[in-house]
């Protein structure tokens, strides 16, 4: 189990809290996040545990962007004209290495 996270833009150690610390209330119904106060820097946890949704902590304009490549990419597979997998496949082929487009923790 991880038990720390280092903020990836800073090197200080990120905060497991609540979603609430953003938003102001808790969404969802895994709340949990890895916070980073002093870059605004965050991201959401698998179900409420310590297991961070992505690699590393996102600010503002990578959430926007992660966003974005999900409001293209997530129709795509959604729709059923595509399976998710095959995807990601071509997003790999297309960048020449894996893609993860990573979680946003914004309400949805
Ligand atoms: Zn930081």
């Amino acid at each position: 189990m991880i038990k720390n996270m280092k903020c990836n833009y800073c090197g200080q150690k990120a905060e497991w809290v609540e979603n609430k610390e953003i938003y102001g209330r808790n969404y969802g119904s895994s709340y949990m996040i890895w916070l980073c106060r002093d870059c605004n820097a965050y991201i959401g946890c698998h179900k409420n545990s310590q297991v961070p949704k992505g690699k590393t902590l996102a600010k503002k304009d990578l959430r926007e962007a992660r966003m974005k490549a999900h409001a293209i990419i997530d129709p795509l597979w959604q729709s059923g004209k595509y399976k998710r997998r095959t995807v990601y496949l071509r997003l790999k082929e297309a960048f020449g290495e894996e893609v993860h487009v990573g979680a946003t923790t914004t309400p949805e």
